[in-house]
């Protein structure tokens, strides 16, 4: 009885060494990726937060962070285009379909934190599926209101940066507004507000548009070998909401079968919700529905 006693006390002694001692050589694994990540780029300690975020959200997925390793390790190009439909941006649906993408910015910071209510409820009741790009400074400012749009299945969230900066591998501006000046401040500004928006919603966005919509072209190949794609549209609602709402109207209705139309869900005063409400009736009219873009492969 004694001996048994021993025998099964030494058992689980042993069972429980190579459970710590396992534990202990997976936490040095992903200490030592954290440090490496860190090492790379330690005049910039964003990356690290991003890679905490990391951590937190996908404990046990290594899948994303083994891809910004190997962009961290790939020389690119320097690249020869910059605006808005560069090589790689996707710009429309894949389909001759008559169906349309409503894309709604909430830009945030200086470009405006406001909630365009007024619009997210005409979609609601009028049960009008929409790609919604929200930048962090938008959610930080709008918790609440972010949390209850992701629960909505109408909605899909997506990620429209970190800083709200044109992606730039060497510094480009648009519009005035400073872009990133390296890969390594591309991949924080879209790998940040990525890992915010997977920790709040429990859901990692597919899609990036960046502040601005502006891209060269090497950023755009960082979005992808991180395993996201960059889009744009092909029809200009609202102009960064500067469109009175005949304007706004007037554009949605230029939408051809698979367009996608980027707009505006962060600034209430301007006459956004206006032109869509005018617009949405008038194109079911001429026979389109409307759609995510996960719906559809993009082009
Ligand atoms: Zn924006």
């Amino acid at each position: 009885m004694r001996r048994a006693f021993v025998f099964i006390s030494v058992i689980i002694l042993i069972i429980l060494f190579i459970f710590t001692f396992n534990k202990v050589e997976i936490l040095d694994k992903k200490q030592s990726a954290v440090m490496a990540f860190h090492k790379k780029t330690s005049s910039k300690n964003f990356t690290l937060k991003a890679v905490d975020g990391f951590y937190k959200t996908h404990e046990g997925d290594s899948s994303i962070d083994s891809r910004i390793e190997e962009v961290m390790q790939t020389t690119f190009r320097q690249p020869t285009e910059w605006g808005l439909h560069v090589t790689g941006v996707k710009n429309r649906l894949r389909t001759d379909e008559k169906v349309v993408a409503l894309s709604f910015d909430a830009c945030g910071g200086g470009n405006g934190v406001g909630y365009d209510e007024e619009l997210i409820q005409y979609l609601v009741k009028e049960q009008i599926p929409a790609t919604l790009f929200f930048n962090r400074r938008w959610i930080e400012a709008n918790k609440e209101t972010f949390l209850m749009l992701a629960k909505n299945p109408l909605f899909e969230v997506e990620n429209h940066g970190t800083h709200h900066k044109p992606l730039s591998v060497t510094g480009n501006t648009a519009y005035g507004i400073e872009g990133t000046k390296s890969v390594e401040e591309v991949i924080e500004e879209v790998m940040d507000n990525h890992h915010f928006i997977t920790k709040l919603t429990g859901k990692s966005p597919k899609y990036f548009r960046s502040g601005t919509a502006h891209y060269d072209e090497v950023a755009i190949e960082v979005i992808n070998k991180l395993g996201l794609e960059a889009v744009n549209f092909d029809i200009n609602g609202d102009a960064g909401a500067t469109f009175n709402q005949q304007q706004v109207q007037d554009s949605i209705l230029q939408s051809k079968p698979g367009s996608i139309v980027i707009m505006h869900m962060n600034r209430p005063e301007h006459d956004t919700a206006e032109g869509v409400k005018l617009a949405v009736p008038i194109l079911k009219e001429r026979g389109f529905t409307f759609v995510k873009l996960s719906d559809y492969d993009l082009e």
